[in-house]
């Protein structure tokens, strides 16, 4: 049976319910053309936040609190926020669409920061200006939050149709839109055969989940007997975090229908003739989730945020001071999140992962609320915290956690535990974990 939101609520998990009313509420705010102000700025210090994903909608809340005079507008294209963690479990009907979806204006108002449904189109650092599709918006702090987005010319070149059919045809469902809808449908619909679903090169979204979605999607075909048979293709070596639990996973409930393979580096994609080839050998899929390689998202591309590697080479993600997270070349603008680049020579990337763009969040509210105040901030670190259900019947998830320190040469250290026993309390904390966020979002 699935849960839905009222049920959530009753069960004292969500503060929801008893949030208290917003401060200083405001209505979106209207329009212009891409050419006029959206919002002629006063003297007060205006913090625009582009993207209101995990990190921009935590940002946006705490900047609110902790810098009350200062003017706070997050510049999102959607209405409806959607939660990529807890979608694989909609996948298979765990929960329902109301339980992961949430209107921003209600939020907005609720937190009492300004909230403009718009596309932004380009930001000039030099200027401090945003241009929006309903005009401009000039600022003092800019922190982008903008997720992540698919590389498919690593794939296909400038064949834009290839491209443009593998997204439409096969899409991997790891950014917050219309591909879940389309990847549960083709889930609901599926009669059998080979499904094929790809791990892209490290860095990616949520490294457990694409298992996860394995493990749901084989608990799937069996519960409602399908003859389907899973590949795994992952272009790393082995499973990885929690490698023992999911390796566990495959073998003991899912042994006749999920086969997993290292080092499937892709080579090259046909969505025409449902054909994929790797390093690891070539096969025909009926169905196939095909994830290209991650990138910081376009926003960050737009601002100049993404950092080089010794070559001079972009690496895809934004250059970021590790400790501060603004950008190593402009202290006023801050990146969190996924988008977030290079933070470690032990573990390189913070996981892209909805705790950690939610502690950044908090974090860099601090900072910009000290800053504000005449205070030098003081540098702080996130955590992260992540589980993942393995079995659908009986409910079972398996965990991992990540702590952060600085070490006595400045450099961030990880230490990673991994909870390999699938058991059921995992799933009752993962419900608790996921309540506590959405308090944190949206209470
Ligand atoms: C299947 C799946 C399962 C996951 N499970 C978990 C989990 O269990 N736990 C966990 O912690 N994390 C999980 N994650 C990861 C989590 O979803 C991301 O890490 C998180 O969303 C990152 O937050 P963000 O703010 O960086 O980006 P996002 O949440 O993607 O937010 C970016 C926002 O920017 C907006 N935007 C981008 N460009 C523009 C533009 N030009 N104009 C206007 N708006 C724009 C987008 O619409 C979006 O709302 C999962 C992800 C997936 C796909």
């Amino acid at each position: 049976m699935s849960i839905n939101r009222r049920q959530f609520i009753a069960s004292g998990s969500a503060a929801l319910a008893g949030a208290a009313a917003a401060q200083n509420a405001s209505l979106p705010f209207l329009i212009g053309g891409q050419t006029q102000p959206l919002l002629a700025k006063g003297k007060v210090p205006r913090i625009v936040v582009c993207g209101g994903g995990w990190g921009g909608l935590t940002v946006s809340k705490y900047l609110r609190q902790l810098a009350p005079n200062a003017e706070v507008i997050m510049l999102e294209r959607h209405s409806t926020f959607f939660s990529c963690p807890m979608s694989n479990k909609w996948l298979i009907d765990v929960v329902d669409t109301q339980f992961l979806t949430y209107e921003y204006l209600r939020v907005s108002e609720r937190h009492g920061y300004r909230f403009i449904q718009c596309e932004i189109l380009n930001i000039e650092r030099d200027a401090k200006r945003v241009t929006t599709s309903l005009g401009w918006l000039d600022y003092d702090y800019l922190v982008l939050s903008p997720g992540i987005r698919y590389n498919y010319e690593a794939w296909f070149g400038n064949d834009r149709r290839a491209a443009e059919a593998t997204k439409a045809r096969f899409p991997s469902a790891y950014m917050p839109n219309a591909e879940h809808f389309a990847l549960k449908r083709a889930l609901h619909d599926f009669k059998g055969g080979e499904w094929v679903m790809n791990l892209p090169p490290p860095p990616q979204r949520c490294p457990p989940s694409p298992y996860e979605r394995a493990c749901l999607v084989a608990w799937w075909f069996k519960k409602h007997n399908i003859k389907g048979h899973i590949t795994i293709l992952d272009h790393k070596d082995g499973v990885r975090p929690i490698g023992l639990g999911f390796r566990t996973a495959f073998e003991e409930l899912y042994k006749d229908i999920i086969t997993y393979v290292p080092n499937a580096h892709v080579k090259e994609i046909d969505p025409f003739a449902k054909r994929i080839k790797t390093a690891a050998g070539d096969l025909k899929f009926d169905h196939a989730v095909l994830m290209a390689p991650h990138q910081a998202g376009d926003l960050a591309w737009k601002a100049g945020a993404i950092g080089n590697n010794a070559e001079g080479k972009p690496t895809g993600w934004a250059g970021v001071d590790p400790l501060m997270l603004n950008l190593k070349s402009d202290p006023n603008v801050y990146v969190i999140g996924d988008a977030v680049g290079l933070v470690s020579p032990q573990f390189l990337f913070y996981p892209k992962a909805g705790h950690v763009a939610n502690q950044h969040g908090r974090i860099v509210a601090k900072y910009i609320a000290e800053r504000i105040a005449g205070r030098t901030p003081k540098g702080e670190l996130p955590d992260n915290l992540c589980y993942m259900l393995v079995n659908g019947e009986p409910r079972e998830a398996i965990a991992v956690q990540f702590d952060y320190k600085i070490n006595g040469e400045g450099i961030i250290e990880q230490t990673q535990l991994d909870d390999n026993v699938r058991r059921a309390d995992l799933v009752r904390e993962d419900f608790r974990w996921f309540a506590r966020m959405v308090d944190d979002l949206f209470a």
